[in-house]
């Protein structure tokens, strides 16, 4: 067996060690003879995976007891939905950073439930950029102000949290855990599982109690956060598997130092990548200094019609999944938790070849 390198943006890498561990427990969990998946919500097994799983990540991201940690499904694009069904309470609207093609979902889902009021957008710099603070429109009567701290096909991220008078949302999908955040900023994260967290299917909610029971009428008991929270997010069937394999995602974490350990590894990984591309006349990357994603390294080469041999050549190299998105051409390395420094410096030898045979 060979396992390749897989820069995938998501459903992405798992740590090695994890599907080794999921692997052996597969048929027989802890000698109970019969698999995760065969097992009740219910039982004491599962509720008890879910509760270290819990455990785990608030120890992690240090989250208070001030804050519901909630397992759901639909993905980060059903929370798109959710936040305004949640949060909009009295009010008629709420404002958005429009920063990439994520932020844009969020605000079109929105505006199903409410108005919203793009209070500042990156989009004339084909969201390249944050734009300052200073230079939004908030609305001192939002409901809410919702970002998306890393643009996973931008490849944008904020290093700040914004401050506002208003509860702040973050679609962390595609940044959480990959170094220590300050959750007590925050109102409401939330993330699907398939990027730094464990496999598609799960979507983990991060949310202040204090702002739990406001949902209109018309919100789904599915959706409905304070459902969620009253019933252990066991409402219905929680997706049992997923759940356990973030359980040994977030226990993996923890062997390799936490978070602070997880932020030194991916700013090494991110700095090496990004002085590839900048030290070599070859390749580009078009997002400024200062917000550049540790996450997602989106880049171009010099000749686009070099693109479809590149990827050729790559995968051949053992080097999975490095096409960029549509939206930005060029090709996207995905260098999340699990994806290790190993794998970058493999990626870097790579692209100095190619440039040497073909620039
Ligand atoms: C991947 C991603 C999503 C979509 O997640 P789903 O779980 O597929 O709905 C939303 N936001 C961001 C920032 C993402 O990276």
């Amino acid at each position: 067996m060979t396992r390749k390198y897989n820069f995938c943006a998501g459903p992405a890498a798992l740590p090695e060690s994890v599907l080794e561990t999921a692997a052996q427990e597969m048929l027989d969990w802890h000698g109970r003879g019969l698999s995760i998946m065969e097992m009740s919500h219910r039982s004491t097994e599962i509720v008890g995976i879910a509760e270290t799983a819990e455990n785990a990540l608030r120890r992690l991201l240090s989250i208070s007891d001030d804050y519901a940690v909630l397992f759901l499904q639909g993905g980060a694009s059903t929370q798109f939905a959710a936040v305004p069904l949640n949060l909009l309470g009295g009010k008629h609207s709420a404002d958005y950073l429009n920063t990439g093609q994520w932020s844009k979902k969020a605000i079109a889902e929105a505006r199903r439930f409410g108005q919203v009021n793009v209070a500042a957008s990156s989009e004339q710099t084909n969201f390249s950029t944050i734009p300052a603070q200073q230079s939004w429109a908030l609305d001192s009567n939002a409901a809410y102000l919702h970002y998306t701290p890393n643009e996973t096909i931008g490849g944008v991220e904020f290093f700040w949290a914004p401050q506002v008078d208003v509860p702040l949302v973050a679609d962390m999908s595609s940044t959480i855990l990959s170094r220590p955040i300050d959750v007590s900023q925050h109102d409401v994260i939330y993330a699907g599982a398939q990027k730094n967290i464990g496999p598609a299917g799960l979507t983990i909610v991060i949310v202040r109690r204090s702002v739990l029971g406001q949902a209109s009428d018309a919100c789904p008991a599915m959706l409905n956060w304070q459902v969620m929270a009253d019933n252990d997010s066991m409402y219905n069937t929680p997706p049992t598997y997923a759940i356990y394999l973030a359980s040994l995602v977030f226990a993996w974490i923890e062997e390799q130092g936490g978070l602070t350990a997880m932020e030194a590894l991916n700013r090494r990984k991110a700095g090496k990548l990004y002085a590839a591309i900048d030290d070599s006349g070859f390749y580009a990357n078009p997002v400024e200094l200062a917000s550049r994603s540790l996450m997602n390294v989106p880049f171009t080469l010099a000749d686009a019609a070099l693109d479809n041999t590149f990827l050729a050549e790559s995968e051949a190299a053992g080097l999975l999944n490095l096409k960029g998105h549509r939206s930005v051409g060029g090709m996207r390395a995905s260098i999340y938790n699990a994806v290790g420094e190993d794998a970058v410096d493999a990626l870097i030898a790579f692209m100095q070849d190619f440039e040497q045979r073909h620039g």
